[in-house]
């Protein structure tokens, strides 16, 4: 059998699948000769195997002793050794890096006496009992699940003795005092004590931290990050660099270019004498990388040394964890670092420039979620708001919201409908339910690294990291500004993640720089750096691209738009609206009309409108392609309501004022009256149910056209017929369209060509794309239809009432609205297209479904074969991206 345990020195950042991230990548940085303390690492394997069967596979622990031998040999040390005792860390590390999620166990091998001889050995004894103090504390904490503010409590009560603040001002006797307190705690909560025998320690931490895997948190940020269930993490095991040795120690956190704003040069936090967890945790606010170099400029020099080997050897902006001990520097992790959206931008153009990385890498280094974001509105500055403080720039975005300074409030206001800012002193992973739940982060203590700036950051939230000037109350819900004020709970703020600034009240907000570049209304050459970064990455996806991109746009307005943001057609108008407001009143009398004549009234009176309405789409698109679809509701969505106009007849009949035209819409609406509308007399039913519908609304899209070709200008009408099912109602509704088409040719004398073409939004018509593709010149999947017919899922009522649930278990990722189903509506789509093309090589295939763009769904289509998606005008620069990452 394969072994369970791989030293650091045989692994490679290739094996995350094996080794974890954390685990390959210290294997990785060990085989390029950087300073790692040593250690090894148990794969998931041995995780998932204890995940499924409740216990360690066999031999694991048998594996786990032999190489804590070989490390106890090459460190000349032994674990618990009464007189110089080995310590070892305890590290969780999943394929996927998930911040803070899971639990991490430092200081494992230290007891009773082997806190005497660590002490002794390194003259040390403060830092040997604030050593013993951690493990205590942490395996109280992660091993046994103690609630952790036993010992926080514990640690405040000692600091209140002493009168002091700080944690390192506790001194030898307080933190022996503490470590007593601790073991008493933890005989009182767990019924035990606490063991001293060093390899039990250690195999708890193990379970301990192969449990994280399921906690709470970790599963919810999974769900988040749609990161597979079934993973498991790998555990690493090192020996231990000690940051907490006084003056001349201490950890820290880098990054190689800045994680807000791309920015190049290096961006770090340091916290002399402090274990890492401290600089995380946001304990005491931290210190910057150049106050590093004034402490100790040659670790300094020599971090700067690493941090430039490992951006070149990643071709990437990596993120680090160090520690100095003693003047001696120990990396400690490092991987390809989480960014903002501006910074994923930036730093993927940087790199290009510079010669490091190639254009499809660039691009695969951006998604259209990003893009997405950066299009979002920021505040407007100098509109007369002051900032109250400022902290750090952590996340970017514009955010107000109701302040809330607890994780659950945060949550149920959300639920309610109120946004939310979570203020904080510093997040933990506990928080994690709050933060997804509110529109922003504040946080008084911590650097860009904190927890709440990375898990911000991961997540798109916008973020305040740092301010330091407001005080925060958690305990009893409020703020206190520096000018001494309150803000409660419930009080607007507005946050700045791109500036750090706090403001008290709502600020108004302005569009994004990115949104008016693609509005043509500035120069990428002189605008902000992002702009310039985002001008570049849409060039190379526009350059590599395969997959066209349109617009879903039913007005002048929004086709404009779309032509502005790079559409290169409609891929759906919708002729609803065209029918509502003054028009209702129209459609009524068409409802109501009595034979061939009385309608073809009413068709006369709509034509001239509609057609109108075209005219202005054609010319918005300039010459692109335009697909109009024929009226496709039930009828009764232009009727009035059935409760309010059976009231109203009822009371004029009692009033004696009888009125026979409300009786007669009366009938209509009962007659039309349907129990499932959406499975009704809609789309292609309705064209047939009324004759001359369709050709009426076929005509005005064809005599817009040949107007506009009249006066100079380009139309290509494409005519869609929706829900269709069966080749034969696209036949009966083609030929009333062709002979329209006919007419209109002669009566303009003008050269046309128009495509007629059907919605593929039925599983039947999936099923027989052959035999409709006779009869069609395009297909368009309506994937939103198709969804809801294929799963049998009413979209209006299925994502309120059960998805929720389906989610937790996990029965789908994502809800298959908003990604497509691959495997059941992706197969129906791929059969369309195949037998589609079968029938008719030159067959044009497009989305117009909400799935048009959605990043994940593109990808998908793309593999399809078709030719082009369709979305809202403001997601055409993301499908653009999109459909240049799919390309390269
Ligand atoms: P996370 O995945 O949450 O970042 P880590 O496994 O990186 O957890 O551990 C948390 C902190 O503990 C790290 O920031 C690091 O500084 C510290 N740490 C872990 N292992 C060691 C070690 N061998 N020596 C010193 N500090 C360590
Ligand atoms: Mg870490
Ligand atoms: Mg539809």
């Amino acid at each position: 059998m394969a072994p369970f345990v791989h030293e650091f020195e045989s692994g490679s950042k290739e094996q995350k699948d094996l080794l974890g991230g954390k685990g390959a990548n210290l294997a990785e940085m060990t085989r390029l000769g950087i300073p790692v303390p040593p250690g090894f690492t148990i794969t998931t394997d041995a995780c998932r195997h204890y995940l499924a069967h409740g216990e360690a596979p066999e031999g694991l622990w048998g594996e786990v002793e032999a190489h804590v031998a070989t490390l106890e040999q090459r460190m000349g040390r032994r674990l618990g050794d009464p007189g110089d005792p080995l310590l070892v860390s305890v590290r969780s590390g999943a394929k996927f890096s998930m911040p803070g999620m899971m639990e991490t166990v430092l200081n494992v091998g230290l007891g009773d006496a082997a806190v005497e001889g660590l002490a002794h050995q390194t003259g040390d004894p403060r830092f040997a009992w604030d050593s013993y103090r951690r493990l205590l504390q942490m395996y109280g904490k992660t091993v046994l699940g103690l609630d952790g503010d036993l010992f926080e409590d514990a640690i405040d009560a000692a600091k209140r003795a002493r009168g002091v603040t700080a944690d390192v001002d506790l001194d030898v006797d307080d933190l022996r005092g503490l470590a007593a307190r601790f073991q008493e705690v933890i005989l009182r909560e767990s019924g035990a004590p606490f063991p001293q025998e060093p390899l039990e320690q250690l195999r708890a931490a193990v379970v301990a931290v192969f449990d994280s895997w399921n906690s709470d948190r970790a599963a919810l940020y999974r769900r988040r990050e749609r990161i597979p269930a079934d993973l498991g993490t790998a555990v690493n095991i090192q020996a231990m660099a000690f940051g907490n040795r006084g003056a001349d120690s201490g950890s820290g956190v880098a990054f190689t270019r800045d994680p807000a704003t791309g920015e190049r040069g290096t961006y770090g936090d340091y916290l002399p004498d402090a274990q890492g967890e401290d600089v995380v945790a946001g304990v005491r606010n931290t210190l910057t990388l150049a106050d590093l170099e004034r402490i100790d400029p040659a670790s300094y020099r020599e971090l700067l040394e690493i941090m430039a080997r490992l951006e070149e050897h990643y071709r990437d902006m990596c993120d680090i964890e160090f520690t100095i001990e003693r003047g001696r520097l120990w990396m400690l992790q490092t991987r390809v670092g989480k960014r903002t959206a501006e910074a994923a931008f930036r730093i993927a153009t940087d790199l290009l420039e510079e010669g490091v990385i190639t254009e499809e890498e660039a691009l695969s280094r951006v998604t259209g979620e990003q893009l997405a974001q950066l299009m979002f509105p920021h505040f407007v500055h100098g509109g007369g708001a002051e900032a109250v403080a400022t902290g750090m720039a952590a996340s970017p975005g514009a955010a107000v919201g109701q302040a809330v300074f607890d994780s659950d409030t945060a949550v149920r206001m959300t639920q309610e409908g109120t946004p939310v800012i979570l203020v904080r002193r510093e997040t933990t992973p506990d928080d994690l339910h709050g933060m997804v739940a509110a529109r922003g982060i504040l946080t008084s203590r911590g650097g860009k690294t904190s927890h709440a700036a990375v898990v911000a950051r991961g997540m798109g939230r916008t973020c305040v990291c740092g301010a330091e000037a407001l005080d925060v109350d958690t305990r009893a819900g409020c703020l206190t500004l520096p000018d001494g004020t309150v803000v409660r709970q419930g009080e607007t703020i507005s946050i700045d993640g791109s500036t750090g600034e706090v403001f008290r009240g709502e600020v108004d907000v302005a569009p994004s720089p990115v949104v008016r570049y693609f509005e043509g209304e500035v120069d990428p050459q002189d605008a902000p750096p992002v702009v310039r970064a985002v001008h570049r990455m849409m060039e190379v996806a526009d350059r590599r691209r395969r997959l066209r991109v349109r617009a879903n746009a039913d007005n002048a307005a929004d086709a404009a738009r779309a032509a502005r943001f790079g559409a290169e057609g409609i891929g759906l108008a919708r002729t609803e609206h065209m029918f509502l407001g003054e028009r209702r009143a129209m459609v009524e009398r068409l409802i109501l009309a009595e034979g061939d004549e009385e309608r073809q009234v009413v068709f006369d009176e709509l034509l001239p409108l509609q057609r109108r309405d075209f005219v202005e789409l054609f010319e918005a698109m300039g010459g692109r392609p335009v697909t109009v679809r024929l009226l496709d509701p039930p009828l009764h969505e232009f009727l009035p309501d059935l409760t309010e106009l059976s009231v109203r007849v009822a009371i004029e009949d009692e009033r004696g004022e009888h009125s026979e035209r409300d009786t007669a819409l009366l009938r209509a609406v009962l007659r039309l009256h349907e129990q499932n509308p959406m499975l009704g007399l809609r789309g292609v039913r309705l064209g047939l149910a009324i004759p001359g519908l369709f050709a009426m609304q076929a005509r005005a899209v064809l005599e817009a056209a040949a107007l506009v070709v009249e006066a100079g200008g380009q139309a290509r009408p494409e005519i869609m017929v929706p829900l269709v099912g069966d080749v034969r109602e696209l036949r009966a509704i083609r030929e009333e369209i062709d002979a329209a088409a006919h007419e209109v040719r002669v009566a303009h004398a003008v050269h046309l060509d128009h495509l007629v073409g059907t919605m593929i939004e039925l599983p039947r018509a999936a099923l027989t794309a052959g035999e409709i593709a006779q009869t069609a010149d395009f297909f368009s999947f309506g994937t939103n239809d198709l969804t809801q017919t294929t799963w049998g899922f009413s979209r209006d009522d299925v994502e309120s009432s059960f998805f929720s649930r389906y989610l937790e278990k996990g029965i789908f990722g994502v809800s298959p609205f908003e990604t497509i189903d691959r495997t059941g509506v992706g197969r129906l789509v791929q059969i369309a297209a195949w037998e589609g093309r079968q029938t008719r090589g030159d067959l044009k295939l497009g989305v117009c479904g909400e799935h048009g763009g959605d990043p994940e769904s593109i990808g998908f289509f793309d593999e399809s074969g078709l030719d082009y998606v369709s979305c809202s005008p403001f997601r055409v620069p993301v499908a653009r991206l999109e459909a240049g990452r799919c390309a390269v």
